[in-house]
């Protein structure tokens, strides 16, 4: 069992990069390993960086990092087929320093951290897909590749969401990815002068906001949401569809996409937009693993690939576990390195990293959260009744007015959802989100 580094990460994404650096920082030998053409060239995310867990790393990041623009409101809304109703939320508070978040692009921010954790001392390479974990005696001891093992007493796995080095192992629990609540994440970029994004979204320069829709202009049984971003420069729009919606259904994701983008209260930001980019992903959110998948003996596994990313709706929130997460595994081999103990009951340390860094208790908490996110009324019956109810308040005809109370019960009746079923569904929101 030859040891070629103290700790192997597999993909530089933002935790596996964040690892690398705090094992370098902590004068680790440690070797990153990613496959794509570059660290972030393979990755995608909205992006909505709440990057406060970089503090831990580098107190400067966010004069140094490549970040696109502070985020100063988020709105979320409905769209139907020809309407659309929001609400957003303005704090002033967001657009000063240390800001709130910002939006960021994968392919220049994790690169980016990954040179950094490379200025510290880590080795990385690039373009290398680790073929599996080298796997002894129930043990986990570096990777394979090549055929050649590459050997390591810790090896930290950061490989995203459908961990491939993990499947088919010990480290991936039966049953990983429930389709029920997996989501098909799709992106595209559209470059667009900066002047233009801030007339169009009414922000100053580098000030950005963030919007997310729930999409009701969808054919029946379909549930999904879409996202609009501003970058530096860009746009970011996608959409994030329930898979099991989707395959009950005869629409390709691309449809969906394009009914989003060609919306009314959608498509003026992106007139004369070019896209630049286009990329998707799986999101297997609030599936976090039970922790006897998260460490054992020579391994801890971190961000996607432990399943710790957040989306009640209203928000996706992935990149901070991701850090976090990537930072208390790189800072447990640290301590169990000089006892040179990495029995699982040694890595056990990460765990209790997990739960008092609020990772666990967060997804144990939010568990129930996909249920009520993927609540068919959601996407097929409320829109409408708030709409309609928007609608005949806001619509003058020279008609006999009605109290609020009234559209409302007309609205609802209309909408086919009984009154007990809102108020039960009103209830879980409430309870679970
Ligand atoms: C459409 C969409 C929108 C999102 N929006 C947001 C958002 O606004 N805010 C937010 O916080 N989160 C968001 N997320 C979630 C966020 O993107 C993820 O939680 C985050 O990227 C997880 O980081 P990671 O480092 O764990 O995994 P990843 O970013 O997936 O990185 C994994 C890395 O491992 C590499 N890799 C994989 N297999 C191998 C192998 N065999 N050998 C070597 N390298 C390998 C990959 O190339 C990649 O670089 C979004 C996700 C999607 C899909």
């Amino acid at each position: 069992m030859g040891d070629n580094f103290d700790v192997i990460v597999v993909g530089a994404g933002l935790a596996g990069a964040s690892a690398a650096l705090r094992l370098a920082q902590g004068k680790a030998n440690v070797l990153l390993i990613e496959r794509g053409d570059e660290p972030g060239a393979k990755n995608l995310s909205g992006g909505i960086l709440w990057g406060h867990d970089l503090d831990r790393l580098l107190p400067n990041w966010r004069e140094e990092m490549p970040l696109e623009r502070h985020i100063v409101s988020k709105r979320f809304g409905f769209l139907t087929r020809d309407r659309a109703l929001s609400f957003e939320y303005e704090d002033a508070a967001w657009s000063k320093p240390p800001y709130n978040a910002h939006s960021v692009l994968r392919a220049r921010t994790d690169a980016w951290l990954a040179k950094k954790a490379e200025e510290a001392g880590a080795t990385v390479i690039s373009q290398v897909p680790v073929e599996k974990l080298n796997i002894e005696n129930g043990k986990v001891h570096g990777v394979v590749q090549g055929g050649e093992v590459v050997g390591a007493p810790v090896t930290i796995i950061c490989d995203g969401t459908n961990s491939r080095t993990t499947l088919g192992t010990f480290i991936r629990p039966p049953q990983r990815l429930s389709e029920h609540h997996t989501e098909l994440g799709i992106k595209e970029v559209f470059k667009l002068s900066k002047e233009e994004i801030d007339g169009r979204f009414h922000v100053a320069p580098g000030s950005g906001r963030a919007q997310e829709w729930v999409l009701s202009n969808l054919p029946d049984g379909i549930m999904a949401g879409g996202f609009l971003y501003t970058n530096a420069d860009t746009i970011s729009l996608g959409i994030i569809v329930n898979i099991a919606s989707l395959k009950s259904q005869k629409m390709v994701s691309h449809d969906i996409i394009e009914r989003f983008k060609s919306h009314p209260a959608i498509a003026p930001y992106l007139a004369g937009a070019e896209m630049v980019e286009y990329g998707a992903k799986l999101i297997a959110d609030g599936q976090a693993s039970a922790p006897a998948y998260l460490w054992g003996d020579g391994f801890m596994v971190c961000g996607d690939a432990a399943g710790f990313v957040f989306s009640n709706g209203i928000l996706i929130q992935g990149m901070n576990y991701a850090i976090r997460s990537g930072i208390l595994a790189a800072e447990t081999a640290l301590e169990t390195l000089p006892k040179k103990d990495f029995s699982s009951a040694a890595l056990g340390a990460y765990g209790q990293r997990l739960e008092a860094g609020h990772i666990l208790s967060d997804f144990r908490k939010f568990r129930k959260v996909g249920k009520v996110k993927w609540n068919p009324r959601i996407y097929k019956n409320y829109p409408s009744v708030m709409t309609e109810t928007f609608h005949e308040m806001m619509t003058e005809r020279g008609q006999p007015k009605a109290h609020t109370g009234e559209i409302v019960k007309r609205t609802v009746k209309q909408g086919k959802v009984g009154r007990l079923r809102m108020l039960r569904d009103l209830y879980a929101a409430y309870k679970e989100l």
